[in-house]
């Protein structure tokens, strides 16, 4: 059927680049209706790779029995606690403050509406569980149909347009692929797909750093990680406790490693760059004057550099003054086998999602390739769940809808307003991520600390801190 110029044809084949989260995802959502090739610059799906997601409003977007099989996979999150350094002197019991606690259970039970629809299951449990990146993509890498291939070592180089329809993919290994309808980007922060849908080309990616277009917040990130024992299994819930220091801000969870694996722990430092003010550089040295890599790959730090990653994590342990009473901190980061240093960039938001080529074919994006995000309120993979699902709805939708009069459908009006569905959500929580987390790092040290800490406290009590987190949490996919 032609429109105007465009041939309007039916998407029958989709080539999705990224096994990620929104990858699988959205072979997840398209499953059965559409063909689709999924393939990944990695050598392999990796269980032990990055650490760990709260997946709540992404867990809820998921069809039932993919949901189930990702919360086994998971632990429940129970609660979510906030702690200072004591400000009012040590007692016997308490050498911290608590800024909140919040029971998630009950925070939802007591809203109401969405929030409740969305994030309580049948049985009144709440749809909030701790897991790690890894056991959440062999869930769903598992639960895929054979019929869909997951081809490894594909390090999208090159797409072009064909003459006789469709696109082709290029691959670093010399190899193609293709024809498909549609090739969707879901290859994460450093997106070549992206470059593509912006500029209409890929250019050979010349640095480790991020693209040109994203800005160092001048905000570090360290992850320690480490598998526990096999006593410590999947029994009752998790807790995320964080702590407000002196210049810096840790947080200390548990998460589902896979069904019936031991738990996973995991150390959060998030602290600023010293050798910046915000996005702004200061260093005064020449070698200074670096900014740290985003490590979209989450390559762990190498391993004769891990004792000293681990003695600079307990250094920063003591001097951002954290109460880690319970050594939960201090445990996770001795034993800690793997760790991770990122650097936290800000993407510009404004940038499109999609571009329809000449031949009716087209290039979309999704996941944190259409919408990077601090990480500050652990939504980057809910996100990227919703967006796939969103993505895939709309696929399907124009399919069916394609060739009846009554619906005057267009791939140009699927894919706008798919754009129109998820870019307002996305924008909404990347700003929020961003003051969080100069927030959580702010403060400065010894006395200065305690404003920050006051407003945090000041934010709980007035039930901002609740809403900013069941607003990210409640899935927005139609
Ligand atoms: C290995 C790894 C571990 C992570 N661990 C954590 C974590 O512990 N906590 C957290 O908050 N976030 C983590 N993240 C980021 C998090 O997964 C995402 O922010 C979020 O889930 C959105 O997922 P996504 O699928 O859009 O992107 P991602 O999960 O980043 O997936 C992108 C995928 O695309 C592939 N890819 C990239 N470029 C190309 C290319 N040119 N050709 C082919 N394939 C390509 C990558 O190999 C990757 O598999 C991790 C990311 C990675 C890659």
């Amino acid at each position: 059927m032609l429109v105007g110029a465009l041939e309007q044809k039916p998407i029958r084949r989709v080539g999705v680049i990224g096994s990620g989260v929104a990858g699988l995802t959205l072979a997840h959502a398209l499953q059965d209706l559409v063909q689709v090739e999924i393939f990944d610059a990695r050598s392999e799906l990796n269980r032990k790779e990055g650490a760990g997601f709260q997946l709540n409003g992404g867990l809820a977007s998921f069809e039932a029995n993919l949901q189930r099989a990702v919360a086994e996979a998971g632990i429940p999150l129970e609660g979510i606690q906030s702690r200072s350094k004591a400000w009012f002197g040590k007692t016997e019991n308490q050498d911290y403050s608590t800024l909140l606690q919040l029971n998630i259970n009950e925070l939802i039970r007591q809203a109401s509406g969405e929030v409740t629809d969305s994030l309580l299951d049948d049985k009144g449990m709440a749809r909030w569980t701790a897991i790690t990146r890894g056991a959440l993509q062999e869930v769903l890498r598992d639960n895929l149909p054979s019929t869909i291939p997951i081809r490894f070592n594909k390090k999208l180089t090159s797409i072009s347009e064909l003459e006789s329809g469709g696109v082709l993919c290029g691959f670093d290994d010399g190899s193609s692929s293709g024809p498909f309808d549609m090739v969707v980007g879901c290859d994460g922060i450093r997106s070549a797909t992206k470059e593509y849908v912006n500029t209409a080309k890929i250019e050979e990616t010349k640095t480790s750093l991020a693209p040109s277009n994203a800005i160092y917040s001048g905000i570090r990130i360290r992850f320690a990680v480490v598998d526990e024992t096999a006593e410590d299994k999947q029994g009752s819930g998790a807790k995320l406790t964080q702590y407000f220091g002196d210049g810096g801000y840790a947080l200390h969870g548990k998460f589902g490693a896979g069904k019936g694996r031991p738990l996973t722990s995991m150390a959060v430092f998030v602290y600023l760059d010293e050798n910046y003010i915000g996005p702004f550089q200061v260093a005064k040295e020449k070698k200074d004057r670096v900014a740290v890599s985003e490590n979209a790959d989450w390559t762990q730090t190498v391993e004769q550099q891990l004792e000293s990653s681990r003695s600079n994590m307990l250094s920063q342990l003591k001097g951002f003054n954290i109460p880690d009473k319970d050594k939960d901190l201090e445990s996770v980061i001795r034993n800690a086998d793997r760790i991770y240093e990122l650097g936290s960039y800000f993407h510009n938001p404004f940038t499109r999602w999609s571009r329809i080529l000449k031949n009716g074919s087209c290039v979309v994006l999704c996941g944190d390739a259409a919408h990077a995000m601090p990480p500050f309120l652990g939504q980057g993979s809910n996100q990227a769940i919703q967006s796939a699902y969103c993505l895939g709805n709309k696929i399907l939708e124009y399919n069916q809808k394609l060739g009846d009069d009554k619906y005057n459908i267009t791939l140009e009006k699927t894919l706008a307003a798919y754009r129109e569905v998820r870019w307002k959500p996305t924008f909404g929580i990347l700003w929020k991520a961003l003051f969080l987390g100069y927030l959580e790092t702010g403060g400065g040290n010894g006395i200065y600390s305690k404003p920050r800490d006051s407003f945090f406290q000041l934010m709980g009590a007035v039930g901002v801190a609740k809403g900013v987190l069941l607003g990210a949490a409640v899935p927005k996919i139609m």
